[in-house]
């Protein structure tokens, strides 16, 4: 297993976009804590950096904070496909919002991948970026009718798709579909090429800069950051769930997704992207990472704080190895995303916030072309001008119908989680029997603690209740890190903050 790690991420384990990419890092001495920026943008991941380098070469006088580093987000941990088809087909979104709320979301699919292209011509950046047909089969009846549905969506909005015979896969299907065009690249090496590109307009960047929070002082939008305030005039909340508690917390559910990259004894790796239609899918496709070239399968998501982390990717390994002749396993790595409650993505002004403070979130698995799109968005909300994604796309629409179903649901099981985790402890009654390497909700002396114990036998004891809305952590021994099963929150082993909404650590405990 690799273990180089060259730029962080939000877990223990590697993803391959990490190596050997040194990226041009912050420039603190830049910022301006006296100055009004035109625009804060917080969070430096496909979004955050794509309205970034949008607003700065239009003139404006912005900043991009981060908490942590540039590609320390999901943008670091994706599988980086580029699609014309999305998770929410154009058949379901046909249905939820109509035929022309259907055509809208494609074009802004297309528009996304387009920008993508663009800014690599325009930046001329270097990211492994390459165009592949993309295939997704039906193993199954059931798959059949949703693939039928895939394509009926595709061709009445006008995406081009076809039937085809041949699919470059071991795995027995039924029928199949190809998308021409589609395309993958090196994700991190492409942010790169936006902060170069951002910082040669002039943009500053922050790191290690949590913003705690924003505030309406006599107009001009004030951002506590850890060390200081920002000032101004709008902010952009790229942090692919916006901080604190706010309705996207419940328009958006957050999931944990698994990838494994393996090296192949023989030449059997497909020159396509190729996907199945089960539920959860997989996903087949190939990179090349110093000079090896590597097969990506990914797959296995559940509800974040729900799964079991190291089955998921055990049946990803046995997935693999049922159909390909694995020489080694070269990387496994999970990372979070936000499915939305009624398929679209909510992008645009934050409801219940100031005027100007905008968000982005509920992508699902497309936030290569959603994260870009959204960029532009957002930059044109920014800048005063309308865009036409902007009613459906906007975090403050009503829902249809057919999707309140879904968000009765996400919303059902918080409550549950709530109140039910309060009760369900480990039968562990002393920390003596927590084996090294190892974390647990245990009792301790009638209270109930989030502990782990590391490889040396060093006991890490925290405060169990996630400090965004109250729910109990769980065990993620895979990335080592103590997952809050309500809206995604994450805590490395030491309470830190790994991922939003919340914006505190867990406290720790002293237990001697
Ligand atoms: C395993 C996996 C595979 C995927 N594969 C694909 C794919 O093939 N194609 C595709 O299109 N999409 C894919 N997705 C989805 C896609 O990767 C994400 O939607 C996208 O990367 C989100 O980008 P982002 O910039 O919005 O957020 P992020 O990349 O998560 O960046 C958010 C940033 O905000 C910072 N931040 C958070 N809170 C704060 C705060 N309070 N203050 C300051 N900074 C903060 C974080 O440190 C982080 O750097 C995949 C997702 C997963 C999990």
């Amino acid at each position: 297993m690799t273990t180089t790690n060259n730029i962080p991420r939000d877990g223990r384990l590697n993803s391959p976009w990490q190596k050997g990419i040194l990226i041009p890092g912050d420039d603190k001495k830049k910022v301006r804590p006296e100055n009004t920026y035109d625009c804060l943008i917080v969070g430096g991941g496909i979004t955050g950096l794509t309205a970034a380098v949008l607003l700065q070469n239009e003139g404006y006088n912005t900043i991009v904070a981060d908490a942590n580093t540039i590609g320390f987000g999901t943008t670091g941990g994706t599988s980086a496909h580029i699609n014309t088809f999305a998770d929410t087909n154009y058949k379901e979104a046909a249905s939820a919002f109509g035929e022309e709320g259907a055509k809208l979301f494609a074009e802004a699919i297309n528009e996304g991948f387009d920008l993508i292209r663009s800014n690599i011509d325009k930046y001329k950046i270097d990211c492994d970026f390459e165009t592949k047909p993309g295939f997704v089969y039906a193993e199954t009846d059931k798959e059949l009718s949703f693939l039928e549905d895939m394509f009926e969506g595709a061709v009445k909005v006008g995406v081009p798709v076809e039937y085809i015979e041949d699919v470059p896969t071991p795995v027995k299907y039924i029928k199949a579909l190809k998308w021409d065009g589609q395309a993958q690249f090196h994700p991190v090496k492409y942010l790169k090429g936006l902060q170069e590109a951002y910082i040669a307009a002039g943009g500053v960047i922050a790191e290690n800069t949590l913003v705690e929070g924003v505030t309406n002082e006599d107009g001009v939008l004030i951002a506590k950051t850890s060390e200081n305030a920002y000032r101004a005039r709008n902010v952009i909340y790229a942090t692919h769930m916006p901080p604190n508690i706010n309705v996207i917390n419940f328009e958006a559910a957050p999931y944990r997704s698994y990838v494994v990259a393996v090296k192949l004894k023989s030449d059997a790796y497909p020159d396509a992207l190729v996907y199945d239609c089960q539920e959860p899918y997989h996903y087949i496709r190939t990179h090349v990472i110093d000079g090896e070239k590597l097969l990506l399968v990914g797959g296995a998501d559940h509800k974040t704080g729900h799964g079991d982390p190291e089955k998921a990717f055990a049946d990803l390994e046995e997935y693999i190895r049922k159909y390909y002749d694995v020489a080694s396993v070269e990387y496994q790595w999970s990372s979070q995303y936000y499915i939305p409650a009624d398929g679209f993505p909510y992008i645009g002004q934050l409801p219940f916030a100031a005027d100007g403070i905008f968000c982005a979130s509920g992508y699902n698995g497309n936030g290569m072309m959603l994260g870009s799109i959204a960029g532009k968005i957002l930059s044109d909300l920014v800048s005063k001008r309308s865009s036409k994604y902007e009613k459906a796309f906007s975090p403050a629409r009503i829902k249809p119908i057919d999707s309140f179903t879904e968000f009765v649901k996400e919303n059902a099981d918080v409550a549950y989680r709530f109140v039910a985790d309060r009760f369900n402890v480990d039968e562990i009654d002393t920390l003596k029997d927590l084996p090294n390497d190892t974390g647990k909700v245990v009792e301790v002396d009638g209270k109930k603690v989030a502990a782990y114990r590391d490889e040396q036998g060093k006991i890490h004891v925290l405060n169990p209740v996630c400090t965004h809305a109250g729910c109990i952590v769980a065990w993620n021994g895979e990335e080592k890190s103590w997952d809050c099963p309500c809206h995604g929150a994450r805590y490395d082993i030491n309470g830190k903050v790994l991922t939003g909404p919340t914006t505190r650590d867990l406290p720790a405990i002293n237990i001697a």
